[in-house]
C-alpha cells in the first residue's frame, strides 16, 4: 500500500488510489495518485528504490517509467 499526506484531509498516511510510480530526474522514485479518502486530491510520495520495486512487483502500484 502506498501512503502519503493529503492536503485536503490534512492527514498523514492516507492510502493512495491507483498509484503510479515515476522516476525523478535525480534518479529517485516518486509515487503519484489520488487520495483514497476524498478521491480528488493529488498526492505524491517519495519512495526508496526498494519500496518502489516492491510496490510495482506486488501490483500495488503501476510502473510509470
Ligand atoms: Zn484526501
Amino acid at each position: 500500500m502506498v501512503k502519503a499526506y493529503c492536503v485536503t484531509c490534512k492527514e498523514k498516511g492516507v492510502e493512495m488510489k491507483d498509484p503510479v510510480i515515476e522516476k525523478t530526474s535525480r534518479g529517485g522514485y516518486i509515487a503519484k495518485g489520488l487520495c483514497s479518502k476524498c478521491g480528488k486530491t493529488k498526492m505524491c510520495a517519495m519512495m526508496s528504490e526498494d519500496n518502489a520495486k516492491k510496490a510495482i512487483e506486488s501490483g500495488e502500484a503501476k510502473k510509470g517509467f
